[in-house]
């Protein structure tokens, strides 16, 4: 089985401005280590600037796109125009589209569909609520959200999976390694009978949730934990060490 490429993404949010931005750039442009693929989301309005700034070698990567080329749908952008600006990866599915903005399953999976279809790497994001979890439901929830996905694509080789429980992001709660690890390797078997052994194999499930350099560490040593998705340590120093956390 080939090693699967730690993967770390750094999801800016809603947050920043060109100043901001020009500060996270020097912190990495330079000293981030190659073997590692690094991402950073920077809001949609700054996608073109923050890829003209940063090393090629780090990638780009919106928050969200829509499930069509073009057309009467305010507000929104396709992964056409993500391709145009040379953006290479989108995240979707993150808990705040579906918990804010009331993003279904189906929607999120029409979603993964169109920008597989248009060559984007698709960081998609799936996760539990507390009260999910505390009603034993986690495997299922995630099954739940992950089913709808497998159900509009066919190809899972530009899929990253980010494990994001609901109640760990923004929350400073993180999920412990063994907690984190037990729903990677679910997942993984899930995908097993679900999909094909290799796309179990091969695929980075990331894990996301009140990732900081302090706890990083110890997530990654864990052999299903593949990368983060990372909130709010990635607009800090720290999101370095963060990258550096297999190291
Ligand atoms: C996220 O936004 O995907 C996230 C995991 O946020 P935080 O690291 O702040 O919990």
């Amino acid at each position: 089985m080939a090693a699967r490429k730690f993967f770390v993404g750094g999801n800016w949010k809603m947050n920043g401005n060109k100043a901001a931005i020009d500060v996270i750039v020097e912190r990495l442009n330079g000293s981030i280590n190659t073997s590692v693929e690094t991402v950073c989301a920077p809001p949609q309005c700054y996608l073109d600037y923050t890829k003209s700034k940063l090393d090629s070698s780090l990638f780009v990567a919106a928050q969200n796109c829509y499930k069509v080329e073009k057309g009467a749908f305010t507000g929104d952008i396709s992964p056409a125009m993500l391709k145009d600006l040379g953006v290479s990866h989108v995240i979707l599915g993150h808990s705040e589209r579906r918990h804010v903005f009331g993003e279904s399953d189906q929607l999120v999976a029409d979603k993964c569909a169109h920008a597989l279809a248009n060559d984007l790497t698709v960081i998609a994001c799936i996760g539990e609520k507390l009260e999910e979890r505390e009603a034993g439901q986690t495997e299922a929830v995630n099954v739940r959200q992950l089913t709808a996905i497998k159900n509009a694509i066919s190809d899972w080789s530009k899929v990253v999976i980010a494990y994001e429980p609901v109640w760990a992001i923004g929350t400073g709660k993180t999920a412990t390694p063994d907690q984190a690890q037990e729903v990677h390797e679910e997942l993984r078997k899930w995908l097993a009978s679900e999909v094909s052994k290799e796309v179990s194999d091969s695929i980075r499930i990331i894990y996301g949730g009140s990732v900081t350099g302090a706890n990083c560490k110890d997530l990654a040593k864990k052999p299903d934990i593949d990368g983060f998705l990372v909130g709010g340590a990635s607009l800090k120093p720290e999101f370095v060490d963060i990258i550096n956390a297999r190291d």
